[in-house]
């Protein structure tokens, strides 16, 4: 059987924008008489793309989500994960979601719908990824992914919230160890998210925004805040960065609410102009020794954005141009085949084989199925 697994992630390692050019590219002989292909990724034969295709239809994504933990052992083997700690040696683990598909002629039944003010239906897939991110680093390392899409048994659409709780409850044991402080933005600082963090026995450090969390900010208004502030000189600027902060307020309205921790990072120019302000809310308690280290952490989640989406957006649509949309699995599954690809820049080459060897039986125990799948359909019609 040709090597489908190894054939579709060299796409991703090559980062190739066309699946035609890189099938060619993969065919010229090298120095030795050998192809490419031959060479660089042991392939005997390349497999067509509609075979390829075909075949990672039939893959789960989640049955892909082993191989992000290998290759954070092998970053942690390599003694390259403790530069990538924060606040007092634990990982930092953003969450975000991001939309990395959209068609009104393509879909398949894990595609999310809704409906624009024209009258006309949207298919649309939205990967919630997870990434542990350091302040200073500009790298993010990919942990297992999870999808939004229409869930068994539920009528509601699922959606980023409750794709982050399954996240936390299919994940969150495993990276206990490392006393995991989840970063996510405002959407996630509600109570139903911030409960799932801590029952996965990890912290959270959510954005916390005025307009969406009403109680909260009333209970800062008209008392005394602590407060902290110092000049920073980056170059020939200068700025002031000032922090506030409270503890052990509650995060929405009600009995059983949450009580939170809260702070608030300004930073302002020479003439005093705010050219930046957010404000976060944690389970971690706040006080002046630690308060600049948590806004700092805090801001730390625009990394996954900037990194991790951008690969996704820019090689997921070339991706999904080049083999399609599938009929079952291959938008998700390509979206992590994707992902998987950003844990490259740690030094970590051993991913693709485990990526491709994981496909391959995957591909033959869906090869076998189908096989069964047609003689029961001859079967029953003899
Ligand atoms: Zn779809």
């Amino acid at each position: 059987m040709a090597d489908i697994g190894m054939a579709a992630f060299s796409v991703f390692f090559v980062q190739s924008p066309s699946f035609l050019a890189h099938q060619r590219q993969l065919c010229a002989r090298g120095g030795h008489g050998r192809s490419n292909c031959e060479t660089l990724f042991g392939m005997g034969s390349i497999p067509s793309d509609n075979h390829i295709r075909d075949m990672l239809d039939f893959v789960e994504p989640a049955s892909l989500d082993e191989l992000f933990d290998e290759a954070l052992a092998a970053v942690e083997r390599a003694g390259a994960l403790s530069p990538l700690t924060g606040l007092d040696g634990r990982l930092l683990i953003a969450l975000d979601g991001t939309e990395y598909f959209c068609s009104n002629k393509l879909s398949c039944p894990h595609c999310s719908t809704r409906q624009r003010a024209n009258g006309v239906i949207e298919h649309f897939h939205t990967m919630l990824a997870a990434s542990i991110v350091a302040p200073g680093h500009n790298r993010a390392l990919p942990l297992p992914p999870e999808f939004v899409r229409p869930q068994d048994g539920h009528d509601k659409q699922d959606c980023e919230s409750r794709a982050a709780r399954r996240w936390l409850l299919a994940h969150g044991e495993r990276y206990k160890r490392f006393d995991p402080v989840y970063l996510g933005d405002d959407l996630y600082s509600r109570q139903p998210v911030c409960e799932a963090v801590l029952a996965s026995g990890g912290h959270f450090l959510f954005v916390c925004k005025p307009d969406s969390h009403k109680t909260l900010y009333e209970y800062l208004t008209g008392v005394e805040i602590a407060s902290l502030s110092k000049g920073v000189k980056r170059g020939k600027q200068r700025a002031t960065h000032a922090w506030r902060w409270m503890n052990a307020i509650p995060i929405r309205d009600g009995d059983d609410a949450l009580i939170v921790n809260w702070l608030e990072l300004t930073i302002s120019n020479a003439k005093g102009e705010i050219t930046y302000r957010n404000s976060f809310v944690s389970d971690l308690p706040i006080d002046a020794s630690n308060v600049e280290a948590l806004a700092n952490a805090g801001r730390a989640r625009w990394k996954i954005e900037n990194e991790t989406f951008n690969v996704l957006k820019t090689k997921g649509y070339n991706l999904e141009h080049n083999f399609g949309h599938g009929k079952r699995n291959l938008s998700s599954t390509l979206a992590t085949l994707n992902l998987g690809n950003c844990s490259r820049p740690f030094g970590h080459a051993g991913i693709g084989r485990g990526f491709a060897a994981r496909v391959n039986r995957m591909a033959s125990r869906a090869r076998r199925e189908r096989r069964r799948a047609v003689s029961t359909t001859e079967r029953m019609s003899a």
